[in-house]
């Protein structure tokens, strides 16, 4: 059960979904309903889209909505790309809600209202491109809590709102592990209490995997990616030398 399998994905979820409803971080905030049995599943996109769009379909086929939060400024993938946008745009297709993935990192020593400005940017341009109204904000590797909790973003959560925090047990598989236990064996579960479960699609495989393994996977899936991207953007001027075994012999 606590395998990083698909099969085990299913399996919680499956269990989940005879008590719960699956929702979203704007329909708990912002609607009057109690917050009881609810369960927020959440996918923080840190590395691969293509493994987000793996669990995206088995979501989609399990009839359950989950919220993915993407990055606007990856080193890893970019959501403005033609592939990458199809992903995406499939992801949501599936009937699941978009969120912003937003990195601090990537600014410097910003007050509550600039970070809270650079977020709403950050937001817009997503917005934009997509044509679709975001669901809420997740941070990458926050700086604390208490900082986090006096952030308000008018019309967007953000998953460290008090309302998140209090009302909802959190779970998370990081690192390939069920980092506070695995939800169905907690008492929260039993009691049935609302839970907050964050799963980055990276550590999930058919089999169980090892985390440095996982990101093996990954870092050969985007050599592959790369390679087919350099081949198509250099073959139709490439003349009289074989371009695929030079491509090969890069890496
Ligand atoms: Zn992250």
């Amino acid at each position: 059960m606590k395998e990083l399998t698909y099969k085990n994905y299913k399996n919680l979820v499956e269990t989940l979904k005879e008590d719960y409803t699956f929702t979203c971080f704007s329909k708990i905030k912002f609607s009057n309903e109690p917050i009881e049995k609810k369960v927020l599943l959440r996918h923080d996109v840190d590395l691969s889209l293509e493994k987000a769009l793996e669990m995206a379909e088995i979501e989609y086929e399990l009839g359950i909505p989950a919220t993915y939060f993407l990055f606007l400024r990856s080193p890893f993938y970019n959501i403005f790309s033609g592939n990458e946008g199809k992903i995406i745009r499939k992801i949501i297709e599936l009937q699941h809600y978009i969120g912003l993935h937003f990195d601090f990192a990537k600014y410097e020593n910003l007050t509550i209202s600039q970070m809270s400005y650079q977020i709403k940017r950050e937001i817009d341009f997503l917005q934009d491109f997509y044509s679709i109204k975001l669901d809420s904000v997740s941070f990458h590797r926050p700086l604390s809590m208490e900082f986090f909790s006096r952030l308000e973003l008018s019309n967007y959560p953000h998953s460290y709102e008090p309302v998140f925090v209090n009302n909802f047990k959190y779970f998370t598989d990081s690192r390939a592990i069920w980092k506070y236990g695995h939800p169905l064996e907690s008492k929260e579960y039993l009691e049935k209490k609302n839970l907050h479960i964050l799963i980055h699609p990276i550590w999930w495989n058919e089999k169980p995997t090892s985390d440095i393994s996982c990101i093996k996977n990954f870092s050969d899936t985007r050599d592959q990616k790369f390679e087919g991207d350099l081949y198509a953007e250099l073959k139709s001027f490439w003349d009289g030398k074989d371009l695929k075994p030079c491509i090969n012999k890069l890496r």
